[in-house]
């Protein structure tokens, strides 16, 4: 539990920076813009809007320079070469930031604005976490059903604590968001990493709202991806496991083996059939290859990790961040050759 300000003591006054990754969000874009602004001008703080255009094909980029022109004093916007997904721009944003705290949002307004003074509330208290947990209320049975189980079973595999409804949508104190950006690797799965770094900790709950305008980016596909990422982000236990599935698989296998004999002893010499024999031999290359695939994911992360390239390419940015520059050019160009 954070040190509580005395009472009567006078809060410092903090900068807020609100990080907003988009991706193709057009349609919505403007009305985040003013919804947001008309909220934190209310709550008389300073605060900078952070966006990061993650190489949308649509107008959004247009927006952000035209947002960017009308509000010079408070927008920051990096863009992308190319889209290089939501955890890069989240990168990208916290890294231009430049507040006491930073709350990261979507641009769809699916994460309610009027919770950051929530947040700050809590700020001021002391934590360095501030997390807004959506309750699961008006999905789909089935999705929550999924959702439930795969949780139960990722938070017996990895290291760090993963709560189902826990998003991306949160509060960092400065403190926080320099741990993070500290952190170099190319494989960022930021629901452990936020969770990887600790520092006190809040959680509240809210209802989560419908998308307000465009699309949804995730498919089936990308979630399973994103599953999959979360079992083996944290740790080598999958590794493990495949050990201790070849060590009962070649136990049976000797288990059999002992049985086949004493039946043949006892009763004679049988013929087998071969439906046994296809069964294991279909049965044990499937789990070879699930063993295979699972260390080459691991190889895969190791091959990424050692190229060392930079986690996203700025196009164009009226912040700090380095722009994509013709040395930087030569050295992307040497490591794809
Ligand atoms: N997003 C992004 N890069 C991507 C995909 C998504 O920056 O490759 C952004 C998107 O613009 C939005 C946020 O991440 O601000 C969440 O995306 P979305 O609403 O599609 O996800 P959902 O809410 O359906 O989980
Ligand atoms: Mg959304």
């Amino acid at each position: 539990m954070p040190a509580v300000p005395a009472p009567g003591t006078e809060a410092p006054s903090t900068k807020l920076s609100v990080v907003v990754p988009c991706f193709n969000e057009e349609a919505v874009l403007w009305r985040f813009d003013s919804t947001i602004r008309e909220l934190l001008g209310a709550l008389c703080i300073e605060y900078e809007l952070c966006y990061v255009d993650d190489g949308s094909s649509d107008a959004t980029l247009n927006h952000l320079r035209t947002i960017a022109q009308q509000h010079v004093e408070t927008t920051r916007y990096v863009s992308f070469s190319r889209n290089f997904g939501k955890e890069s721009a989240m990168l990208a944003g916290l890294k231009e930031a430049t507040g006491d705290a930073v709350i990261i949002m979507d641009a769809d307004l699916q994460h309610p604005p009027e919770l950051i003074e929530r947040m700050l509330d809590l700020h001021q208290l002391g934590y360095d976490q501030v997390i807004a947990r959506r309750t699961r209320e008006g999905d789909k049975p089935l999705r929550t059903a999924l959702s439930r189980l795969y949780y139960r079973a990722v938070n017996k595999w990895v290291d760090v604590e993963l709560t189902d409804g826990v998003g991306d949508f949160r509060l960092l104190s400065r403190t926080a968001v320099d741990a993070l950006t500290s952190l170099p690797e190319y494989n960022r799965f930021s629901k452990g990493l936020f969770s990887w770094i600790g520092f006190d900790t809040v959680t509240f709950d809210y209802r989560n709202a419908a998308r307000q305008a465009g699309e949804t980016k995730w498919r089936f596909r990308s979630l399973i991806n994103y599953g999959i990422d979360g079992m083996i982000s944290f740790n080598n236990r999958p590794l493990r496991l495949a050990i201790y599935t070849g060590l009962s698989l070649a136990g049976l296998a000797v288990l059999y083996v002992l049985w086949l004999v004493g039946a043949a002893i006892v009763t004679g010499i049988t013929v087998p059939g071969y439906v046994t024999l296809v069964a294991i031999v279909v049965g044990m290359g499937g789990v070879q290859m699930l063993m295979l695939g699972l260390i080459g994911e691991y190889i895969g992360r190791i091959y990424y990790e050692s190229k060392q390239r930079p986690h996203f390419l700025v196009k164009e940015t009226n912040g700090h961040l380095p722009r994509h520059s013709p040395a930087m050019a030569m050295r992307v160009r040497s490591e794809v050759r």
